[in-house]
């Protein structure tokens, strides 16, 4: 498992990881993107409604690191729907507590620990299957 002092803990991979603009042609989205910390800053913040001391104790980072990675994130939601531009999460050194594994053929999803191996969906038995903490962690670009 990673481990570095900049490394931010997540509970769980995002499960949507690209957002777009209605009626907006692809070309003209110039993406937005929005690291996996970021995300979860915002859902601890602002889903969650934790105070900051407490999610950055879920996230292993101090109160002001928190403070100022959740006004980012706030910042760069806001850019994407005032300029109709497309979101995507992505990215971020990041650490997950558990990922989704999810059914590429019917769209089933179980949150699983790491390490867990998960060979069938419990939905209908495909082996087709996404491990959502895997594909978040090898999308490293960033804005
Ligand atoms: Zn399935």
């Amino acid at each position: 498992m990673r481990q570095s002092y900049r490394t931010r803990r997540i509970a769980l991979p995002p499960r949507y990881r690209e957002f777009r603009p209605r009626g907006v042609p692809a070309r003209n989205m110039n993406p937005v993107s929005l690291s996996v910390d970021e995300y979860e800053a915002v859902r601890l913040a602002d889903y969650a409604k934790l105070e900051h001391q407490e999610a950055a104790e879920c996230m292993h980072i101090s109160r002001s690191t928190f403070t100022r990675l959740v006004e980012k994130a706030r910042g760069r939601i806001a850019t994407a729907i005032i300029e109709g531009r497309s979101l995507i999460v992505r990215g971020g050194n990041v650490e997950f507590e558990r990922t989704i594994r999810r059914c590429r053929h019917c769209g089933e999803e179980e949150a699983v620990p790491i390490l867990h191996r998960t060979e069938h969906c419990r939905g209908c038995g495909s082996d087709d299957l996404e491990d959502l903490a895997e594909t978040a962690g090898t999308e490293t670009a960033r804005d």
